[in-house]
């Protein structure tokens, strides 16, 4: 099968056709909103620093943004706080599951903005007062990244809000700890709420070219971050995004990413492109084998790993 190394005339759609006949994985059913996803679905974006958005059939698909959400929190933070998130978090790579109920040890801060300790931490450090505020201002700063004005599937917020367990616990720990500033409660809704942010590739590759343009919205021209913080953000992603399989990541597909449990994948390569690709069936760590798959052609057919130059 023959596809261009140029991402405007690269065939999506012949790579999605070929990932599709991968059936391997599981759906994450946490949620019942989520175990209902249907594991055919795959969607596939790119978005170019000339704005150019190039996406393959269901890239229009919605679906929650879930941990996907995370390096854009991490942003919101660090602009919220003119950078003093940093000291309140680490950026270790932990090499556990993404809601392990641990924090780093000597600090008891999370240990890296990608784990849900972490996520919790920096939605609870946005500007807001209360609740509602925080939850408006992470709206319209997501909604910023994406180009567009996002929307809250509210069932989806509640049954994470209710059903998230281990992310109260975390939240508890991280009072006890002194990490956490507001209520647990309050900080379980909050990141509950942006885990249920409705995207679809299109929109998420968007938000990832916006980090991965240095802060500027390559469609909307909107400066959302410094380009400092755009650099933090993506750093972290190469080396916590994809939870304990952040390693084998970097190795194979060489491209910052965030994973999340609805199957979206959101990718930044720096000064090239900003991607996205959903497909609900997880491996072991939680990422989506069809997304895997997908990464690791992209990175080599378009040469974006950030340790390679050629590409094949
Ligand atoms: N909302 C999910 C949770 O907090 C997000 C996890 C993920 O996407 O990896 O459990």
């Amino acid at each position: 099968m023959s596809r261009s190394s140029d991402p405007r005339t690269y065939d999506l759609d012949a790579l999605r056709d070929q990932v599709l006949s991968e059936h391997g994985g599981t759906v994450n059913d946490s949620i019942p909103q989520l175990g209902a996803a249907d594991p055919g679905l795959c969607g596939i974006a790119l978005v170019l620093p000339d704005g150019t958005v190039h996406s393959s059939a269901q890239a229009d698909v919605p679906f929650s943004v879930q941990s996907a959400v995370k390096p854009f929190l991490f942003a919101l933070a660090l602009l919220d706080t003119d950078g003093a998130a940093c000291d309140r978090i680490g950026i270790e790579p932990t090499g556990e599951a993404f809601d392990a109920i641990k924090l780093e040890s000597g600090t008891g801060r999370p240990p890296n903005p990608m784990v849900n300790a972490g996520a919790l931490l920096t939605a609870a450090l946005v500007d807001g007062g209360d609740v509602d505020g925080r939850n408006e201002r992470i709206l319209r700063g997501l909604s910023a990244f994406a180009g567009r004005s996002l929307e809250v599937d509210e069932e989806i917020a509640r049954a994470e809000h209710l059903l998230g367990d281990r992310n109260h616990a975390l939240a508890h720990l991280m009072r006890s700890e002194g990490t956490l500033q507001v209520s647990a409660d309050d900080a379980v809704q909050v990141y509950a709420r942006a885990c249920a942010v409705l995207v679809d590739a299109e929109t998420l590759a968007v938000m990832g070219a916006t980090l991965a343009c240095n802060g500027v919205n390559p469609v909307t021209g909107e400066r959302v971050v410094p380009a400092g913080i755009a650099r933090d953000v993506v750093s972290v992603m190469a080396t916590c995004g994809v939870y304990d399989g952040s390693g084998r990541w970097m190795q194979s597909v060489g491209i910052p990413a965030k994973s999340s449990v609805s199957g979206a994948i959101v990718l930044s390569a720096p000064g090239r492109l900003g991607a996205a690709v959903v497909s609900p069936p997880l491996d072991a760590q939680g990422t989506s084998v069809r997304g895997r798959l997908v990464s690791d052609r992209l990175s080599a057919d378009l040469g974006l790993h950030a340790f390679g130059s050629t590409p094949d």
